[in-house]
C-alpha cells in the first residue's frame, strides 16, 4: 500500500528527514515513536503533502502511484487522511458543511456525482452512530469551543466519513487525557479493516495498549533507528530512549 524509500526532507533549509524507509501493507497499523524533535510530525506532514516541507530525495509509492507527484487534495482523494490536519477552529463552518465539501471534492476527483443533501444526511447519521458522536456537535462551527475529547471525536468522525485507505494520526498534543486517548483508540479500532492501514504517531505508550500496532518504529534524528513489535513500545516505556540514542549515535 505504502512504500517509503530513502525519503529525505527539509524544513527551512534544515535537513529533518534523513533517509526514511517504511513499508506498509493493507490492514497494518504502524506506530511511530521517538524523542521530541526527531521528525515524526515532519514525516506525517510530508506524506500529506503539506507546504513548507521540501522533499530532497527518495520516493513514496502509494497504491501504485507516485505520491510525491500529487497535490495535497489529490492525496486526500487517493485515500490519505491526516487526522488532526484541521485542528484549527473555523468560525461559521460546521463540521457538516466542511465534510460535505470534502466528500464531494473527492467524488469529483473520481468522476462521481456529488451526494445530494438526503444522501449526505443518511451517510452522516450512519457514521455518527458508528463513532458515537452527538449530532449537535456536528452542527457547531468546526472545533470552536470544543473540548479536547470533542475534538478527537470529531476527527475520528471525519475519518469515518472520508473512509481513507491510509489514516495518519499525529498525537502532537501532550495534553491528551486518558478519555481522549480512548476515544481515538476506539475510533481507530472501529475503522480498522483488512484494506485500511494506519500510521499512529504517538508519545504515549498507553495509546498502544488500546490500539495494538503490528509494528513499532523509533524515529531519531530523521531516521528509523529501530523497529519491532508492540513489545518495543513497552521496552521504551521502561527504559526510555537513551539506549536507542547511544546505539544510533555510535553508528553515525
Ligand atoms: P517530532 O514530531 O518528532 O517532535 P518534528 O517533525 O515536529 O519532530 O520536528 C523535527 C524538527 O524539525 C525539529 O527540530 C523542529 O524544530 C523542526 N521543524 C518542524 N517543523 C518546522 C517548521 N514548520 N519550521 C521550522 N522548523 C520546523
Ligand atoms: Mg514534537
Ligand atoms: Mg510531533
Amino acid at each position: 500500500m505504502l512504500k517509503i524509500s530513502n525519503l529525505q526532507a527539509r524544513v527551512e533549509s534544515k535537513e529533518i528527514l534523513r533517509g526514511i524507509n517504511l513499508d506498509i501493507k493493507p490492514g497494518e497499523i504502524h506506530a511511530i515513536m521517538g524523542p521530541n524533535g526527531s521528525g515524526k510530525s515532519t514525516l506525517a506532514s510530508v506524506l500529506a503533502g503539506r507546504e513548507d516541507y521540501e522533499v530532497t530525495g527518495g520516493t513514496v509509492e502509494f497504491n501504485g502511484k507516485d505520491l510525491l507527484e500529487l497535490a495535497p487534495e489529490e492525496r486526500a482523494a487517493e485515500g490519505i487522511f491526516l487526522a488532526f490536519q484541521y485542528p484549527v477552529e473555523i468560525p461559521g463552518v460546521t463540521t457538516i458543511n466542511f465534510l460535505k465539501t470534502a466528500i464531494n471534492q473527492i467524488r469529483k476527483y473520481h468522476e462521481k456525482e456529488p451526494l445530494d443533501a438526503a444522501q449526505f444526511l443518511k451517510l452522516m447519521k450512519e457514521k455518527a452512530k458508528s463513532v458515537k458522536i452527538d449530532d449537535q456537535l456536528l452542527r457547531r462551527s468546526l472545533n470552536e469551543g470544543f473540548s479536547g475529547g470533542e475534538k478527537k471525536r470529531n476527527e475520528i468522525f471525519q475519518m469515518a466519513m472520508l473512509e481513507p485507505s491510509l489514516g495518519i494520526l499525529d498525537e502532537t498534543d501532550s495534553g491528551l487525557d486518558i478519555d481522549a486517548l480512548k476515544i481515538v483508540a476506539d475510533g481507530v479500532n472501529q475503522l480498522r479493516s483488512a484494506d485500511r492501514s494506519f500510521i499512529v504517531v504517538t508519545h504515549y505508550q498507553r495509546l498502544l495498549d488500546y490500539i495494538v500496532p503490528d509494528f513499532v518504529h523509533v524515529l531519531y534524528k530523521g531516521r528509523i533507528v529501530k523497529s519491532g513489535t508492540k513489545e518495543l513500545a513497552l521496552e521504551l516505556e521502561e527504559k526510555g530512549y537513551d539506549w536507542i540514542k547511544s546505539e544510533a549515535d555510535a553508528l553515525e
